[in-house]
């Protein structure tokens, strides 16, 4: 069963989170504040974790950086929650690479959406669990990523269009298919979080970063790999 943390002060929204993960057949944690929040994620490791912004102790943006700083928990999922549509909020948030974001109010299912979205499972047919291309090798069942066979720290929303690119290398992608394979939906504000994971990629990759290239108008195109 995957869990979820949620870190989340306001307990009625939390609960209210939790009845609707569990029933769509998650494991729930909860944390009401920032420095619970991180510890817990550090100590339990969840599959993904909902984090509200507006937390006291320790608060949203903070956290987040903890998590994505700590080996332990730097591949873990993470869906911010906003407490106003304030596009400064959204924006910082996208910045930071959390996974997806949702504006307060929202609604329960949207976010079980969302959750199941990022969750899901890259397809991997039997026998066919690692995929190489060039220098980089996709392990699709442990979600891992090696580069020159050194393990590169991408999160599952990374892994997941870096593979879907490279197992279509040489055609261009369109950004809507891109968006709705990886996050299940597309729309204007999630446009920005595709460039904003494409640009975090490329720095993780360095050297091969230039693979992705920028189709304009279009979305996004990863090359034949490297003769090396
Ligand atoms: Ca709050």
């Amino acid at each position: 069963m995957q869990r979820v943390l949620i870190v989340e002060d306001e307990v009625d929204i939390a609960d209210l989170i939790m009845f609707n993960l569990q029933r769509a057949g998650y494991e729930v944690l909860k944390a009401h504040d920032g420095i619970t929040g991180t510890e817990t994620a550090i100590r339990e490791r969840p599959d993904l974790i909902v984090l509200d912004l507006m937390l006291p102790g320790r608060d949203g943006y903070s956290v987040f950086r903890e998590i994505r700083r700590d080996a332990r928990t730097s591949r873990i999922p993470v869906i911010m929650l906003t407490a106003r549509a304030q596009t400064e909020d959204r924006i910082q948030g996208l910045e930071a690479g959390a996974d997806d974001y949702l504006t307060k109010p929202f609604s329960p299912k949207e976010l079980v959406l969302r959750v199941n979205a990022i969750l899901k499972r890259t397809d991997a047919p039997p026998g066919a669990v690692e995929y190489e291309f060039g220098p980089f090798r996709f392990d699709k069942n442990a979600v891992r990523f090696y580069l020159d066979n050194e393990p590169v720290d991408l999160t599952a929303t990374e892994f997941k269009l870096l593979l879907f690119l490279c197992e279509r290398s040489g055609k261009q992608q369109d950004r809507n298919d891109l968006l709705r394979t990886v996050w299940g939906y597309s729309d204007e504000v999630h446009s920005r979080t595709l460039d904003t994971h494409m640009k975090r990629l490329r720095q993780k990759l360095g050297s091969h970063g230039a693979l992705i290239e920028t189709v304009r108008g279009v979305g996004y195109r990863v090359t034949s790999p490297p003769v090396t």
